[in-house]
């Protein structure tokens, strides 16, 4: 699995996850152009795309991703305020998990200044590179008590609830 980081900041987010097979991408902050070179063009593999919220350094893209016929998950409230409604267009449910390809995927809501959430994501071969889960959520300062913009990339143990799965 090859955790491939196209940015992490205000200026834009976008991240792949790339099992050789199959690509999952988090975050669609990045130009379009620099995702396609990322997966050498190889647009077949990836399975799905996740957006966490609606700021321009997350979700300006989320456009192209669904134009380039990619399932893409998110808010109600990213769709409404990108005004993107597709067929691949996928809403996130409270309490509903997703399964894009192999990637099993749990949103979970997180603390930012507009509606977001994380997603929790389980794939079997992360666990050759010592991870069970690995989660991405909009970063907080702590330090200064102020919201940031960025990703923040966590892992840890699969928690014990279970969830539903949706497949497509
Ligand atoms: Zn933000």
């Amino acid at each position: 699995m090859k955790l491939i980081v196209l940015g992490s900041s205000s200026s834009g987010n976008c991240y792949i996850l790339d099992n050789g097979k199959e690509a999952l991408i988090i975050e669609a902050g990045i130009r379009f152009q620099e995702v396609k070179k990322a997966l050498d063009f190889n647009l077949r593999k990836v399975v799905g795309c996740v957006v966490t919220h609606a700021h321009n350094d997350h979700a300006k893209y989320i456009k192209a991703m669904v134009d380039s016929g990619f399932h893409t998950l998110a808010l109600r409230e990213v769709w409404t305020a990108k005004g993107v409604w597709d067929s691949r267009s996928l809403v996130v449910k409270e309490g509903k998990g997703y399964k894009m390809g192999n990637f099993k995927i749990l949103p979970f809501p997180a603390c930012h200044d507009v509606p977001c959430v994380g997603y929790l994501i389980v794939e079997e071969d992360l666990k050759g590179n010592g991870f069970d889960v690995i989660v991405f959520v909009p970063s907080y300062d702590e330090d200064n008590g102020l919201i940031t913009c960025g990703n923040a990339i966590l892992s840890g143990k699969v928690p014990t609830s279970s969830y539903q799965e949706t497949i497509y």
